[in-house]
């Protein structure tokens, strides 16, 4: 049985292919989330992808199709939808066994969400009201350091002294980041100073529902090491995170798209 899961982000376009809810097939990736090609050609990826034709897999063999994400409401190329607390829950899971919090940080909010022993979402808090805390503060940051965002692991490693960023709304710590730079600050710590800043916001958030381990972070931002090595500092825990991170939220989709046409053939057949 085939499902496949698509993330609809502010940022990226997300899906993943699950074969019998258990083996990721081929996953995609397109920068464009909603009202963009993003969506369309990120599902194009998977069935023109080597994974999927070595397979032999068509679209006909395609069982169910779930959408979730920021944009899954005007998306009409699935068969249901279902939120991305859900589905990132679900999708870390099938990564990570024991997992007791999810910290998503995506392109554009920041949710942090518990799991009672069994997997179930027991609380969940969230900020999407303000840019500082999410993806979309580095990508602004980024912007005007004219750095390309995924290198800022790299560059913040060579950080020996963080410049730290005072300022709590993107608007002023983007001028505040401009008068440092004029004022010679070094770029390793200036990012790391903008990545503790991310971090130092979503620690915030965290801290109202409180973080158990196993912890780990969902979403874009999860590839960026400076952020969550600060949050791990910030909150005292292991932060654990695997390479799917950014396609938690497909993985989930096509887990629950999965799940879903299980129950609907076990009805079917009664
Ligand atoms: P959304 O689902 O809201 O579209 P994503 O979960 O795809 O967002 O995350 C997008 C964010 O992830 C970007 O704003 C960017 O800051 C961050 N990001 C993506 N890839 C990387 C990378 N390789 N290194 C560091 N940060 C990254």
């Amino acid at each position: 049985m085939y499902t496949l899961g698509i993330d609809i982000g502010s940022t990226t376009s997300k899906c993943v292919l699950l074969k019998d809810g258990s083996e990721i097939i081929a996953k995609s990736l397109r920068v464009g989330g909603l009202g963009t090609k993003g969506p369309d050609s990120s599902v194009n990826d998977i069935w023109e992808s080597e994974e999927v034709k070595k397979a032999g897999i068509t679209k006909k063999d395609l069982d169910r199709a779930i959408v979730t994400g920021y944009g899954r409401r005007n998306y009409e190329g699935g068969d249901g939808e279902v939120s991305e607390l859900t589905c990132h829950a679900l999708g870390a899971r099938f990564v990570f066994d024991g997992l007791r919090t999810v910290i998503d940080i995506g392109g554009q909010d920041a949710k942090i969400i518990r799991l009672s022993e069994d997997g179930r979402m027991t609380n969940f808090v969230m900020n999407d009201k303000c840019a500082a805390g999410t993806g979309r503060f580095l990508d602004v940051m980024a912007n005007i350091l004219t750095v390309d965002v995924d290198d800022f692991t790299k560059i913040a490693e060579e950080s020996t002294d963080a410049s730290p960023i005072s300022s709590t709304c993107t608007v002023f710590a983007e001028s505040e980041v401009i008068s440092q730079l004029a004022n010679g600050a070094k770029m390793p710590d200036l990012i790391k100073g903008i990545c503790s800043s991310v971090a130092s916001r979503v620690a915030g958030l965290a801290r109202r529902v409180g973080v158990q381990e196993v912890c780990c972070m969902s979403g874009g931002v999860a590839k960026n090491g400076a952020v969550r090595k600060a949050l791990e500092e910030e909150l005292k825990v292991n932060i654990a995170f695997d390479p799917l991170a950014q396609h938690f939220g497909a993985i989930g989709a096509a887990l629950w798209a999965y799940n879903e046409h299980m129950r609907k053939s076990k009805s079917a057949n009664k």
